[in-house]
């Protein structure tokens, strides 16, 4: 048994795990921060009821795992990104209360995990997941294990637009300005007020003028040429970050996850899966890749820090 902890922007998510990665107990609580040693507090009370609900001694799981937006290092948490917390010796303050193993993650790396062992990435040795979000989260494991260790992999800040839209990482043109679930929208917004006799901004207008990733792909089903002009350009620039990982890894498959990734096949997976085919450097042969949905949905990042342990 381990226990695996997701930490999101609002709330912890804990799950106690078995060996298949089989979800035998789940416990939730709002994240409410207010400081290193109440969140430290408040991760080992749930790790202790998913214990107890899971019918399990608090002290009887393996260990651990936690997964974090933002960056870690052993036991350390060296930062996160939407919670105000740096260089917390997360380990140390965590066995104070609970004395069992700990091992951190970022979140789109355990993700990864949770797809590899459990989810679309099964029986692949290389294998990536693309994670379509505020940002793009890209988790890798290589040889069945994380890439980098703990050091999370970058790739939406693969530059593909020379001199593009500036990114908060302090560079211009990165992926995940063209290729995140927010620049879908920003994409749709824009198309959306200069085509006010589409169809894509009657949805938004009965949707309160808010435009979402579904709104656009609703339009699109409805032949509407706006949204399906939105669709096309968005899939070549989620191709133009896929083709250039894999020419670099060559993985057996990338998973694409994320809430984006639940547009029907024919509006997204499939013209990518025809742009990497076209353009990626497999077209001469060897190895390809397969593009796949991820299965998991939420439950990827606490099935994947559950088995961290495996993966580091
Ligand atoms: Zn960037």
């Amino acid at each position: 048994m381990y226990i695996g902890i997701d930490v999101g922007g609002t709330n912890l998510k804990a799950g106690l795990v078995d060996e298949t990665g089989a979800i035998t107990a789940v416990e939730r609580c709002p994240l409410n921060f207010q400081g290193p040693e109440q969140f430290t507090e408040t991760l080992a009370s749930l790790a202790v009821s998913v214990s107890r609900k899971g019918g399990v001694s608090p002290e009887s799981p393996a260990y651990v795992g936690i997964g974090l937006p933002g960056a870690v290092s052993g036991g350390d948490v060296l930062f996160t990104t939407n919670i105000p917390m740096k260089n917390v010796p997360l380990e140390r303050l965590f066995r104070r209360r609970l004395d069992l193993p700990v091992f951190l993650g970022n979140d789109a790396d355990c993700a990864a995990v949770g797809e590899y062992f459990c989810g679309a990435g099964r029986g692949t040795r290389d294998f990536a997941v693309v994670t379509l979000g505020t940002g793009i989260g890209c988790g890798l494991l290589l040889g069945g294990k994380l890439h980098g260790g703990q050091s999370s992999s970058e790739a939406g800040h693969l530059v593909i637009c020379h001199g593009g839209e500036p990114c908060n990482c302090g560079r211009r043109g990165c992926w995940e300005r063209y290729a995140s679930a927010t620049a879908l929208i920003q994409q749709a917004q824009a198309a959306m007020q200069s085509h006010p006799e589409s169809l894509l901004h009657d949805y938004a207008a009965e949707n309160g003028g808010t435009v979402e990733g579904r709104t656009v792909f609703s339009a699109a089903q409805a032949r509407d040429e706006t949204a399906l002009a939105v669709c096309r350009k968005y899939v070549e620039y989620l191709a133009d970050g896929t083709v250039s990982l894999i020419n670099i890894l060559r993985p057996e498959v990338i998973a694409i996850g994320g809430g984006v990734a639940a547009a029907p096949e024919q509006l997204l997976l499939e013209p990518l899966r025809e742009i990497v085919a076209r353009e990626s450097f497999a077209r001469h042969g060897g190895m390809t890749t397969r593009i796949l949905r991820a299965e998991l949905g939420n439950d990827a990042g606490m099935i994947g820090a559950a088995l961290l342990g495996r993966a580091i």
